[in-house]
């Protein structure tokens, strides 16, 4: 494949708007890239527009199995006003090329699509299997893995090559990823006299000064030192002259095997047990995206409004 070809590809999946969905119309583009250089491939759609894609090369002679994948949903453009580049233009200045997922990870899954296109065009078949898998929704609750993982597409995987950014490198291994959400509950009363409510908000900015230093201390990993923690939403109050009675926030932590997801899990209980203790907010753990061997234990004592 000449370059302004491949570097077309990637622009063309650019172009596509497939951010946390629409991952069809990904796999479409991509059934038909592989198609015009005779590489057969499913699309395994579900859903609202929803489609993983999966195409294989190889003799077979060899029973292994190498696998490619990548996911073809992006993150959201919440201020497209403030992209010097159109976020859907794939457009190329210097050396660059600017869009949404230009790095995270249309990139990735335009190499492994052409991987297969180059090995078949140089007649240089692996003789065992080249597995790509594009898989939908990674970005948000990974419905697309779920289901191929229901089907068994990885179950007689050997290796499995993820195209992720990792700024060039090959890495082999990668922290695991927490969500969790702090409920805030305090007294709701007219703002003209807070004293005699309690505010949520400030429960929450209790929560938000303790989150700070709440890894600070923990045995970073010897290859994914560590722990990674932010608050990244927040979310309180509905009338500017009320003193609300509940808000809430949401994290991301990112768990290593040095620090895993139970010991993760027993810190964030312990700061909510300690605010719950020595302030006059009551903070509930309401959610976590995870699967835990632990039972959470939380203080479910709330002010009545
Ligand atoms: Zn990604």
């Amino acid at each position: 494949m000449e370059v302004s070809e491949k570097v077309k590809v990637l622009q063309d999946l650019i172009k596509i708007h497939s951010v946390n969905g629409n991952e069809v119309e990904v796999a479409r583009y991509l059934q038909k890239l592989l198609a015009n250089h005779g590489i057969d491939s499913k699309v395994d759609e579900f859903g609202d527009r929803r489609a993983n894609l999966i195409a294989e090369i190889g003799t077979g002679e060899s029973k292994k199995i190498l696998g490619l994948t990548g996911h073809q949903d992006t993150v959201a453009v919440p201020n497209p006003d403030r992209w010097q580049h159109d976020p859907f233009g794939g457009e190329i200045s210097g050396d660059y090329i600017f869009g949404r997922g230009a790095a995270d990870m249309k990139s990735g899954l335009a190499a492994q699509a052409i991987v297969l296109i180059e090995l078949k065009e140089a007649g240089q078949l692996p003789s065992g299997t080249v597995r790509f898998i594009a898989t939908a929704g990674e970005e948000l609750g990974t419905p697309g893995a779920y289901r191929l993982q229901k089907q068994g597409v990885a179950d007689d995987l050997d290796a499995l090559v993820v195209g992720e950014p990792t700024g060039g490198n090959v890495i082999f291994a990668h922290s695991g990823s927490m969500n969790y959400r702090v409920t805030s509950y305090g007294k709701s009363c007219h703002s003209s006299h807070p004293q005699n409510g309690i505010n949520a908000i400030e429960g929450l900015l209790k929560f938000i000064e303790e989150e700070k230093h709440l890894f600070d201390n923990t045995k970073d990993d010897q290859y994914l030192g560590k722990v990674q923690h932010s608050i990244t939403v927040i979310d309180g109050g509905s009338q500017v002259n009320t003193i609300p009675d509940s808000a809430s926030l949401q994290g991301n932590i990112r768990p290593t095997a040095s620090f895993n997801n139970v010991k993760v899990a027993d810190r964030l209980n312990d700061a909510l047990e300690y605010i719950n203790h020595t302030t006059p907010f009551q903070l509930e753990l309401v959610d976590y995206r995870m699967k835990l061997a632990t039972q959470l234990v939380v203080n479910k004592k709330r002010h009545s409004a």
